[in-house]
Parts: C-alpha cells; structure tokens; sequence
C-alpha cells in the first residue's frame, strides 16, 4: 500500500477526520476508533513507513518518545489509570492491519481486565469527552 492509499497518511493530511490528541513535528496522536479500552490512543509518525524497521532512526526516536508522554498523560489524567500497555504490530502475520507504523497505547485499571475485542465509546459525547480530558 503506498501512501496516497492509506488510512493514516489521510488522517495526517486532514483528508480523513480524527480526534487528534497531539501533535508535533514528526508525530501525531489520535483517538483508536474501535478502543480496547477508553482513552486507546494510536501514536503515528507522520513519514508513512509499513514497519517499524521501514521507519529512519530519528522518527522512530520520536514516536517512543511521544508514545512515553502519552503514557504519563493517561494516567495522570484519566481516573482510576494506574498503568498501560503498548503495543506494536509489523505485518498481517502479526495481526498489523493497517500498514503505516503506529503505536497502541492502552490505559489500565486495576482489577478491569483488557477487553482485546475492539469495542466503542458509549456516545459520540463520551469520545468527546475523553478527547476534551487528553488533549489539554
Ligand atoms: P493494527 O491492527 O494495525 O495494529 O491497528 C490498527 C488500529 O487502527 C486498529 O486498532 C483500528 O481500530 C485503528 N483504525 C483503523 N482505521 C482507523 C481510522 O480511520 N481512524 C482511527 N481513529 N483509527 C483507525
Ligand atoms: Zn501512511
């Protein structure tokens, strides 16, 4: 898939909406559109790469370090996040289905086991909500 097709390029140019949570230079942050858990957020470097091997040193440097401070940003400002996970997939066999390298940051809670079915935001005033708390 090259990048004029793809999904995160769009969303990146603004062809395709997102609930954008952060931006810089290299990197943009964005709501999952189908969470594992409320406040899922995929970081993306904005140079399309598929993989993570495909992606130059200094972009990658950058989506770990935003992926970090997304990390912190959860759980300082979500109740009840003690902790998250992250995860990184490269290619179909590992489950990667859309081909531009991003970074799933999953906030947790204590004794709420993670759903791995993709699920929703109750509302559309929900995701609102949760976007409004992580985007100051
Ligand atoms: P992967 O399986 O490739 O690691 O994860 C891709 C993620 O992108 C999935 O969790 C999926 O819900 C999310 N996703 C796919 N299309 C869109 C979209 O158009 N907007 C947003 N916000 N997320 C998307
Ligand atoms: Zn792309």
């Amino acid at each position: 898939m090259s990048a004029t097709d793809c999904v995160f390029c769009k969303i990146i140019a603004g062809v395709i909406p997102a609930a954008i949570v952060y931006e810089d230079e290299r990197t943009v942050v964005f709501l999952d559109i189908a969470p594992f858990e409320k406040g899922h957020l995929l970081v993306v470097p904005k140079r399309h790469a598929p993989l993570m091997t495909d992606l130059p040193e200094e972009d990658l440097a950058a989506a770990i370090l935003v992926t970090r401070k997304m990390g912190e940003r959860l759980m300082r400002r979500l109740p009840l996040c003690e902790g998250f996970n992250v995860l990184q997939n490269n290619g179909a066999c590992a489950s990667q289905t859309v081909p531009h390298v991003h970074f799933h940051v999953v906030p947790r809670r204590e004794g709420r086991p993670l759903n791995w079915t993709p699920g929703c935001y109750d509302s559309p005033a929900e995701m609102e909500n949760v976007l409004a708390t992580l985007r100051r």
